[in-house]
């Protein structure tokens, strides 16, 4: 049977939105399922982290972790990173997307949080946000997972943006406002491992056009389940 979002958007109701047992139910089961779920780019420390994140945009997590050794290798740290010439980082990172902007991006802000913040990455967003090339989305994935800092956000992908939205979590397009509709219905201490676990499961299972929802952990709970649409 077809995927109807139209049939879907009737079968959303309120209680979903509302109903935070359930959510923790499906969260608790997704963890279940994909016990080794962390964010897939390669780092070691919330230096490499920012790298790889603000490299991310526009492209897979998979061709990042490609560049980053040998970029990691050159500039082992921000201070070197700060002194680096764009020109030099383009040429590691040119198998990407926007790669010369995202070189230009990468000095910028090493050179900021050298100058600004003593070298240090920082740990509120605003102050993330100040940087070159960041993003609430690259905030939140360095705050949640170098940091551990939970309270910062939900980062919203696209599968994040597609999968909240069949299971009725959201009705909003913009990645800002789904964040904002997550954050009234996830508990805190999930919001670091939502979006992986999310990720996978958009991998594995609810994919973007032909979700398995005969194989879904979660079908029982999912409004917009194809098993259950006529
Ligand atoms: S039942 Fe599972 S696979 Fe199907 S739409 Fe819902 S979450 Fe996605």
């Amino acid at each position: 049977m077809g995927f109807n979002p139209k049939r879907i958007k009737e079968i959303i109701s309120i209680e979903y939105y509302m109903d935070q047992e359930k959510v923790i139910d499906i969260i608790e089961t997704l963890k279940r399922t994909y016990p080794d779920s962390k964010v897939s780019l390669d780092f070691r420390n919330p230096y490499e982290l920012l790298v790889a994140t603000i490299l991310s945009a526009q492209t897979t997590d998979k061709a990042v972790n490609k560049v980053t050794p040998e970029l990691f290798q050159k500039y082992p740290n921000i201070e070197s990173l700060a002194k680096a010439s764009p020109e030099d980082v383009a040429e590691i990172i040119r198998t990407l997307g926007f790669y010369r902007s995202k070189a230009k991006n990468l000095v910028k802000m090493a050179q900021r949080v050298v100058e600004k913040y003593n070298g240090q990455i920082p740990r509120t967003m605003e102050d993330l946000t100040s940087l070159a090339g960041v993003g609430r989305k690259t905030a939140n994935v360095v705050l949640g997972n170098a940091f551990g800092i939970p309270d910062s956000g939900i980062t919203v992908d696209t599968h994040v943006k597609r999968i909240t939205k069949r299971l009725g979590w959201t009705t909003n397009d913009k990645p800002e406002k789904i964040e904002q509709d997550l954050m009234k219905i996830i508990p805190v201490k999930y919001w670091v491992q939502f979006t992986p676990l999310i990720i996978d499961h958009g991998r594995a299972i609810c994919k973007a056009r032909k979700p398995l929802c005969e194989k879904c952990p979660i079908e029982k709970d999912c409004p917009s389940s194809t098993l259950r649409q006529i």
